[in-house]
């Protein structure tokens, strides 16, 4: 599942490619992934230009030039894809692609198995497809549980309103963390995925954070020093950074040309690398449930 680095870096590449384009196609194939009937949201969003792409926690937000916004999660699969005008040769020869336009409303008048078909690229099932005014195609994929809403100021607001801390927010400092945690039960890990506490940390970072910041996943949160909070916190702020700076561990490209992203992949140490040798210490890394998630751990490193 995307968490914080993986939907900043798609906010930061809709920035540079799908910001100020006007949305002049809709295309959309899976209803249940918009809030509105079909007809209804391409009427909506039809001619709309897009003013910008923002993020908070694992939400992305396209605010649109009526005051309106695009509030998109991915949940466990979804995925963007962005065929830009000079990717034609991502599809099938026997496509009529020669011109960007004509490859634009091809694909826009197509079904998910078609599109899936002719571009082989496509991260999943295309759930609702925008032809961009410069002729690229934006595709939102395997939105099942997520979801792409269209939505009022406040509408928006609402939704949002009860999110925790975003952890890039820079005005968050370690204080501010220890403080959240005071007087706080249970186990740290369920603690740092919940939403409503920090936005954004998914299994993925809340295990990597533990292990850099040497706290088991399983301690409880009454029991943590106020230095151990500030090192979590610190530990937590620098791994997301660092998997921004890096490319993150999402599997799929954002385009054909995309090789940065994943590109964190392989600077995880103890997510998903259960009987590995810890990279400190030789330890076998150790899975267990916490929560009702993974969490992964090295005995040795962390207490
Ligand atoms: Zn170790």
């Amino acid at each position: 599942m995307p968490e914080v680095p993986e939907m900043e870096i798609y906010k930061n590449y809709l920035n540079q490619w799908v910001k100020d384009k006007h949305i002049n196609k809709v295309n959309v194939l899976r209803a249940k992934s918009v809030n509105l009937e079909s007809s209804e949201f391409c009427r909506a969003v039809m001619g709309k230009k897009i003013d910008g792409i923002s993020r908070r926690g694992k939400y992305l937000v396209f605010h649109l030039n009526d005051g309106h916004f695009l509030l998109t999660h991915m949940m466990l699969d979804g995925r963007l894809f962005l065929l830009t005008t000079d990717s034609e040769t991502m599809l099938e020869q026997e496509s009529d692609v020669s011109q960007p336009m004509t490859l634009q409303s091809e694909i826009l008048e197509s079904s998910a198995e078609d599109l899936k078909q002719k571009l082989k690229m496509l991260p999943g099932r295309a759930s609702v497809v925008f032809g961009l005014s410069d002729g690229s195609v934006l595709f939102f994929c395997s939105l099942t549980l997520g979801y792409l809403h269209y939505l009022g100021q406040e509408q928006l607001e609402r939704k949002l309103r009860e999110l925790g801390k975003d952890p890039l927010d820079s005005k968050v400092s370690a204080q501010d963390f220890s403080q959240l945690l005071e007087r706080k039960r249970g186990m740290i890990k369920p603690w740092l995925m919940n939403p409503k506490n920090i936005s954004g940390v998914g299994n993925a970072y809340s295990n990597e954070a533990l292990f850099s910041a040497g706290v088991l996943p399983t301690r409880l949160i009454s029991q943590l020093s106020s230095n151990e909070k500030v090192t979590l916190f610190n530990s937590l702020v620098s791994i997301i950074k660092d998997s921004i700076r890096l490319g993150g561990d999402m599997e799929e490209p954002f385009a054909a040309w995309d090789d940065f992203t994943g590109g964190y992949n392989a600077y995880f140490k103890v997510y998903d690398r259960a009987g590995k040798p810890c990279l400190v210490c030789q330890e076998t890394i150790q899975k267990t449930e916490v929560g009702g998630r993974n969490a992964f751990f090295c005995p040795h490193c962390q207490q």
